[in-house]
C-alpha cells in the first residue's frame, strides 16, 4: 500500500530517560557477570529467590524507612487504576525478600542463605553508574547472628571481584551498633550539629530532626570537615556490639582481607544495625560504591515476622559492568561451532534439517538465511561464515545433496582438519564433535 502524499513520518519513540537497553555489544560482559554470580552463589550454598517487581508501596515505606532518600524522593509509586492499590516499582531487594520469607514461613526449619538478581527502580538523576532502572545482585543470610556470616558475605564480594578481575575494589567497614546505642549517640550528634548550625546545608538541616545519622553520609564537599569532627558512633557501642565488630575484624584479618574502618559509614537504609560495609572502586567518580551491605537484625520482626537476625549485601551491576568496560576487559562470547551454507533449492531445504540434527548433537549452529528472499552466492555466504567466528563451515551444494554428504571446511588456522572434507550426512555430527573435542574450546 503506498503512503498518501503529505502524510507525516511515523513518530520514532525513544526509551524512558535513565532506563537503558542492554545492547548485544555489552552482552558478553553481562553474561560473564551473570555466570560469575551463579558460580559464586553455588560456591557458598546460597539458593535463588525471585520476587515480583511490583509491591505495595507500604512495604518499602515500612521496610526501608520513611526518612530515607529512596522513600522520600526516589520511588516510582502509583495508584493501580483498576483497583486503587498503592503500588511501587521495587527500589531494592531486601524488603521484598523479607516479605517473602515471612509470607512463606521460610525460616521454619532454620536459617537460610538466599540470593537474587534483577532490575531495581529509583527516580534519580541519570549519570555514569546511576540509572533509573539498574540491576542488583544481592545475598541475604537469614537467621545467623554471629560475625562469621558477616565475614562470609564479605568474602563473597572479594571472591567476585577476583573472578571478574576487578582488583582495585577496597573494603570499608563500620559498626552502627544497636538502636539503643544509636540513641545515645544521636543526642550527642544533634547537639554537635546544633552548635554548628550555620555550616549545615539545607539537606542536613532537614535531617537534623529526622535522621541526623545520615548527615554523616553527606556528599557535600563543604560539609566534610564538619562531618569528620562529629561524635563517632563507634565510641558509643556497648560490649556486645564491640565484641561483634572486633570478631568480624579478626576473621577478616585471618582470611587476609584488607579493610579500613570508616567511622562515618552509615548507609542509606534505616534497617541496618551493627556491621555496615561498602566495596568502593576508584574509576567511577562519586558513583564508586559497587556494593553495600551489612546487618539488619531488627527488620524481620519489624515487618511482622518472628524475629531473626539477618545480613546481606547488594551489588550494582551497571557499575561493575562500567568498570569492566573501562578496563577494556575481553569477555568474548564463545562463537558458534558451525556455520551452515547451502546452494540450490534442494540443498536449502536440506540445510534446515542438517542444522537441527547438529544442534541435537549439542553443537551451536548458525544456518545461513536469506536476507532479501533471494539465494546468496556461495562466496558471500562463506564470508559470513568466516565473520561468525565458527571454526567450521558445513557446505551443502547440489553435488553433496545427491551424494548424501556435506563438505566440511575448517575456517580457523587452529582447526585441525585440513582444507575440505566430504563427510556422509549420517556421520556428520559425530565427525564435527570429534573435530571440536580435539580442540580445547569445545564444551560438551
Ligand atoms: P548511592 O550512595 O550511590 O546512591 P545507595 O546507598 O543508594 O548508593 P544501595 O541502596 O546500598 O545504594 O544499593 C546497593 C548498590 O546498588 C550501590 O552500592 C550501587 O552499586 C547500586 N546502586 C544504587 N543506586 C543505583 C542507581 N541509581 N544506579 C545504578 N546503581 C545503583
Ligand atoms: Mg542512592
Amino acid at each position: 500500500m503506498s503512503k498518501p502524499k503529505g502524510a507525516a513520518a511515523p513518530e520514532r519513540l525513544a526509551g524512558v530517560k535513565g532506563m537503558n537497553d542492554m545492547l548485544p555489544g555489552d552482552a558478553p560482559h553481562w553474561e560473564r557477570v551473570e555466570a560469575a554470580v551463579d558460580g559464586l552463589a553455588r560456591a557458598y550454598g546460597y539458593r535463588q529467590i525471585r520476587t515480583p517487581i511490583l509491591e505495595f508501596t507500604r512495604l518499602f515505606t515500612r521496610g526501608i524507612g520513611e526518612v530515607t532518600d529512596i522513600v522520600e524522593h526516589e520511588m516510582y509509586s502509583f495508584r493501580d487504576g483498576l483497583n486503587g492499590e498503592e503500588l511501587s516499582l521495587r527500589p531494592e531487594g531486601t524488603a521484598s525478600v523479607v516479605r517473602a520469607i515471612i509470607e512463606h514461613n521460610l525460616l521454619y526449619d532454620g536459617p537460610k542463605r538466599l540470593w537474587y538478581m534483577g532490575p531495581m527502580f529509583r527516580h534519580e538523576k541519570p549519570q555514569l553508574g546511576r540509572q533509573r532502572q539498574f540491576h542488583q545482585f544481592g545475598v541475604e543470610a537469614l537467621g545467623f547472628a554471629g560475625p562469621d556470616i558477616d565475614a562470609e558475605v564479605i568474602l563473597m564480594g572479594q571472591r567476585l571481584w577476583e573472578e571478574l578481575e576487578l582488583d582495585q575494589a577496597r573494603l570499608e567497614l563500620n559498626s552502627i551498633g544497636q538502636p539503643e546505642e544509636r540513641l545515645a549517640h544521636r543526642q550527642a550528634l544533634v547537639a554537635y550539629f546544633e552548635a554548628h548550625r550555620e555550616r549545615l546545608d539545607e539537606d542536613a538541616r532537614r535531617r537534623l530532626n529526622t535522621n541526623p545519622l545520615r548527615i554523616l553520609d553527606t556528599k557535600n564537599p563543604a560539609m566534610q570537615d564538619l562531618a569528620d569532627g562529629a561524635p563517632r558512633l563507634l565510641d558509643y557501642l556497648g560490649a556486645d556490639s564491640k565484641a561483634h565488630f572486633e570478631g568480624l575484624q579478626r576473621l577478616l584479618r585471618d582470611c587476609g582481607v584488607p579493610f579500613t574502618v570508616n567511622p562515618r559509614l552509615v548507609r542509606g537504609l534505616d534497617y541496618y544495625n551493627r556491621t555496615v560495609f561498602e566495596w568502593i572502586s576508584p574509576g567511577l567518580g562519586s558513583q564508586g560504591t559497587i556494593c553495600g551491605g551489612g546487618r539488619y537484625d531488627p527488620l524481620i520482626e519489624s515487618m511482622g515476622g518472628k524475629g531473626a537476625p539477618a545480613c546481606g549485601f547488594a551489588i550494582g551491576l551497571e557499575r561493575v559492568i562500567a568498570l569492566m568496560r573501562a578496563k577494556q576487559m575481553e569477555s568474548a562470547l564463545p562463537a558458534c561451532d558451525v556455520y551452515v551454507v547451502h546452494q540450490g533449492e534442494s540443498a536449502q531445504r536440506l540445510a534446515l534439517r542438517v542444522a537441527e540434527g547438529l544442534r541435537s548433537a549439542g553443537l551451536d549452529v548458525i544456518l545461513h538465511c536469506s536476507v532479501d528472499g533471494q539465494p546468496a552466492s556461495l562466496k558471500s555466504q562463506m564470508k559470513k561464515a568466516d565473520a561468525s567466528g565458527a571454526p567450521y563451515a558445513v557446505i551443502l551444494g547440489e553435488e553433496e545433496v545427491a551424494a548424501g554428504e556435506a563438505s566440511v571446511k575448517a575456517l580457523r588456522e587452529q582447526a585441525t582438519s585440513g582444507p575440505q572434507q566430504r563427510v556422509a550426512l549420517d556421520g556428520l555430527a559425530d565427525y564435527l564433535v570429534g573435530q571440536l573435542v580435539g580442540e580445547s574450546d569445545f564444551e560438551e
